[in-house]
């Protein structure tokens, strides 16, 4: 059994391999909710929603987010009528958000409405919410106010400077039933090639976590999202220089060093091996440029032969 942390495209990418080498029910994704937020009054989950797709076949491989052979009639509307359009939710993909926003008014959690959401797509791994309760990544602009992770992200384009990253809710927040106990019994422990600030942040902000994390170290495996220097898309090189970490395989290795005891680097970054292993984690160098559902399922191999 394998439980990974997991954001957004990078983690829906490896994941998709994973389910080519394992049994869907040896797969726990525990999925960053710091992204979600309330758009037309609906329940967005943005992190949830492109691993649920990716891992579903239904995602839009040109965007990595939303749907395959979307329409956008309700966004067309929304544009005449003046309406909220800046964040881009196709028709299809807004079904989503209704059933889950119904749903939570009825008195649903997060974690009920994404296991019938999974089960309708056809996804067998457990796909779990890390927290039921709320939690907001908030970003303070060098220049300007705080603003909601999507404001930053699809607003702001992410290009602007972030003086601080705080997770609204957290310190209330409880992990979400069965979270603790998939970190305490999965035989390897994964942390996903996401945005080690605004994906796997507001995961170890969420109480309880990082420690349950800190006590698997020795069976962590992390894949590092930053390759030559750059994050292949979003801001995760330059967040992570913004929280005063070198945006290169060695600041992810400073960051993860707590919580895993192995670090996956691609090839590219052979020559920062020695470095990595100089902040106290074991590097493995491998192709993790994952192009392919092939290169996916060999990332996940690779992952599974390192923890062995
Ligand atoms: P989100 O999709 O915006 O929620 O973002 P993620 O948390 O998934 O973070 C995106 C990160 O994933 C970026 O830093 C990318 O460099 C990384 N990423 C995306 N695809 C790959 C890949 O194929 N290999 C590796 N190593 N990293 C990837
Ligand atoms: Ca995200």
């Amino acid at each position: 059994m394998i439980t990974a942390l997991a954001g957004g495209v990078g983690a829906a990418k490896l994941l998709r391999g994973f389910i080519e080498v394992l049994p869907p029910e040896e797969i726990t994704a525990l999925v960053n909710t710091g992204d979600d937020t309330v758009f037309h009054g609906l329940h967005v989950s943005p992190d949830l929603d492109t691993v649920m797709y990716t891992l579903a076949d239904a995602i839009n491989p040109e965007t990595g987010w939303g749907l395959a052979g979307e329409t956008w009639r309700v966004m067309e509307s929304l544009r005449r009528l003046g309406g909220l359009t800046w964040f881009n939710l196709g028709d299809q993909d807004l079904a989503t958000h209704c059933y889950r926003t119904q749903r939570l008014s009825e008195g649903a959690t997060l974690s009920e409405v994404t296991r019938e959401l999974a089960r309708s797509f056809g996804v067998d791994i457990r796909l779990q919410p890390v927290t039921d309760d709320p939690l907001r990544t908030r970003l303070t602009l060098v220049d300007g106010p705080e603003v909601g992770f999507q404001e930053y992200f699809v607003k702001h384009h992410h290009d602007v400077a972030v003086a601080s990253v705080t997770f609204a809710g957290a310190a209330e927040s409880r992990p979400a039933p069965g979270v603790l106990d998939a970190i305490e019994q999965a035989e390897v422990v994964v942390v996903c090639p996401s945005n080690p600030v605004v994906s796997i942040g507001p995961v170890l902000a969420v109480p309880g976590i990082r420690k349950a994390l800190m006590s698997r170290r020795d069976d962590a495996v992390g894949i590092s999202p930053i390759i030559a220097g750059a994050a292949l898309k979003g801001p995760a090189d330059r967040l992570l220089v913004e929280m005063g970490f070198e945006a290169s395989v060695v600041g992810v290795a400073r960051w993860y060093a707590p919580m895993i005891s192995t670090l996956v680097i691609d090839e590219a970054d052979a020559d920062l091996a020695t470095a990595v292993e100089a902040e106290g984690v074991r590097c493995v160098v491998a192709p993790t440029l994952m192009t392919s559902k092939e290169a996916s399922a060999q990332l996940a191999r690779t992952v599974l032969d390192v923890a062995s």
